[in-house]
């Protein structure tokens, strides 16, 4: 039977085949890497067998993942939304629990991913309540590895996709590096839900801006700017990472600001 392997290093999941690909063009590329042990495969069913779900509240949102982590380890977000739960972000772990558990909390009704790097299993996420909508900025359409009728891919710089619920296209990381904005959320002061385009560093005070984590590859100047100039119309009081525990519960909107001004300023420091 056709199996629709995962990449152990990324969590990139491929279209049903006898084989798993020779190799992960998201791990080749040089925002992510190749183990030291070799490009690794493995499928839905071994990976729910090896993990457990996790779920935890994480300054208003719930987060979901699983237990050992797996791959790159991000969390998701459920984000309570009218017309239904949005899922924010994905991981490469679903199984029968998970899918319980969220139904309990009245299921999603659609799916945003910040940028390629957690597109993962997305389709079974999709197709495991009904065929929801996957929303993907057209402009990283070249990295959906397993492509479906569920992705609906959206231009330009804005797009609601519910009432109060915006994806804003920041760029950077990614061409069409996405994140989220929840107006209601904070008692109407705003979130703004970041994956790793705007990375929650390890102080939880301040963004960071890489082309490449695991590589450490900064964004330049123009780039960084970019970012700015698609978040300054829009408050918000928290931003939430993509890791567990990387929330900045308060003055999310001055960190911002004040992290790209710092990040600029090392990038114009003269040496030493
Ligand atoms: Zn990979
Ligand atoms: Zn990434």
């Amino acid at each position: 039977m056709a199996t629709a392997f995962i990449c152990t290093a990324c969590g990139t999941q491929y279209p049903p085949g006898e084989a798993p690909p020779l190799t992960c063009p998201v791990c080749q590329d040089e925002r992510q890497f190749i183990p030291e042990t070799g490009q690794g495969w493995t499928d839905p069913e071994t990976l729910a067998r090896h993990h457990r779900p996790v779920l935890k509240l994480e300054h208003g949102l719930l987060g979901l993942g699983c237990t050992p982590d797996f791959a790159i380890g991000q969390r998701a977000l459920l984000l309570r939304a009218a017309g239904g739960n949005i899922l924010w972000d994905c991981v490469a772990f679903l199984d029968e629990t998970l899918v319980a558990l969220i139904r309990a909390f009245g299921g999603l009704s659609a799916i945003a991913i910040s940028h390629p790097h957690y597109y993962t299993t997305m389709l079974e996420w999709s197709r495991a309540f009904g065929g929801i909508p996957i929303h993907l900025h057209a402009a990283d359409r070249e990295w959906v590895m397993r492509p479906g009728p569920e992705i609906l891919f959206w231009e330009g710089e804005t797009r609601r996709i519910a009432p109060g619920i915006t994806l804003i296209r920041a760029g950077g990381h990614f061409p069409g590096g996405t994140v989220l904005h929840a107006a209601e959320a904070n008692e109407g002061r705003g979130a703004l839900l970041a994956g790793d385009i705007l990375q929650v560093v390890a102080d939880r005070r301040h963004l960071g801006f890489m082309r490449s984590y695991p590589n450490l590859v900064p964004l330049g100047e123009a780039a960084v700017r970019g970012i700015g100039t698609a978040l300054e119309p829009w408050s918000f009081e928290s931003v939430h990472g993509a890791f567990w525990g990387r929330v900045i519960p308060t003055g999310g909107k001055q960190a911002v600001r004040a992290s790209i001004g710092r990040h600029i300023a090392a990038l114009q420091r003269p040496w030493p």
